[in-house]
């Protein structure tokens, strides 16, 4: 008996908040019969799988210390060889630093269907949940969602050009920054921000242990080793930040204030 084709979603789950799911991403978790969920990803959102699908951890909660992404990829594959329809769970959104683009590319090679449902990314939807209008158009031309982490071996040197960046006139976005916080604040006021240009820090955006802080370029650094802020966060250095609210200020950068 021939088996009837299966097909991958890739499902951005939002930064967090169950509610932030999109419908598309209910309606693909509700057709799945297996569902493959990162580690970023909130729990809750398996409640939209039908019952008896099964779902393997593919993160560091699996077990494994990160399973590996070749893995991960011939697993999709093999799973939808068999005739599974797949949802591969993945934090914010599937395209924005989720690697969601070599997934597609591993997929179509192998000839599988896959459909992709954006979701949205924890660089705007972190800061819009405190107030940061990341393109607000008083003070910002624009948003530049980057990697504060230099990918080792990938021909970027090391890494974004953050003096250039410091040019841009945008808002700055980071993803994955924290461990780099001090040295990407440094260079950006080397590359001409004033040092007390905005930052805030969120982490876990938009969860029940969600953390803020909002400092500037010149004490960021300091002020999360201080307030224990960590990863997962992303980081906003830019004059929209003084539209945010916040239950950690350090600074008087409040637009009312
Ligand atoms: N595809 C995801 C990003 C994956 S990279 C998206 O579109 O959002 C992982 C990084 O995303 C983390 O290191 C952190 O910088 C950021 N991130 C993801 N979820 C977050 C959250 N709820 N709060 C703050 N940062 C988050």
């Amino acid at each position: 008996m021939e088996i009837k084709p299966g097909k991958v979603y890739l499902v951005g789950a939002g930064p967090g908040d169950v509610e932030l799911l999109t419908l598309k991403a209910v309606r693909a978790l509700r057709e799945s019969d297996v569902a493959l969920i990162d580690d970023l990803v909130n729990r809750e959102v398996l409640q939209f799988l039908r019952p008896g699908a099964r779902v393997i951890e593919v993160g560091k909660r699996g077990g494994c210390k990160s399973t590996p992404q070749a893995f991960i990829e011939r697993q999709m594959v093999k799973l939808a060889q068999e005739g599974h329809i797949v949802s591969r769970i993945k934090g914010g959104d599937p395209f924005v630093f989720g690697r969601g683009g070599e997934e597609v590319e591993t997929l179509l090679a192998a000839g599988i269907a896959v459909e992709v449902v954006s979701g949205i990314t924890a660089g705007i939807g972190a800061p819009a949940a405190m107030g940061i209008p990341v393109t607000h158009r008083d003070c910002s031309r624009g948003v530049t969602l980057v990697t504060g982490h230099a990918r080792t071996g990938a021909g970027d040197g090391d890494g974004p050009n953050w003096e250039a960046l410091a040019q841009s006139g945008t808002t700055l976005v980071i993803y994955m920054g924290m461990k780099n916080l001090p040295d990407i604040a440094t260079r950006l006021v080397a590359g001409g921000l004033a040092s007390t240009t905005p930052v805030a820090v969120i982490q876990n955006g938009t969860l029940a242990n969600e953390q803020r802080l909002v400092s500037t370029l010149a004490t960021a650094a300091r002020d999360a080793v201080a307030s224990g802020i960590g990863s997962p966060a992303i980081v906003v250095v830019g004059d929209v930040v003084r539209y945010g609210r916040s239950s950690m200020i350090t600074m008087p950068l409040l637009k009312s204030a």
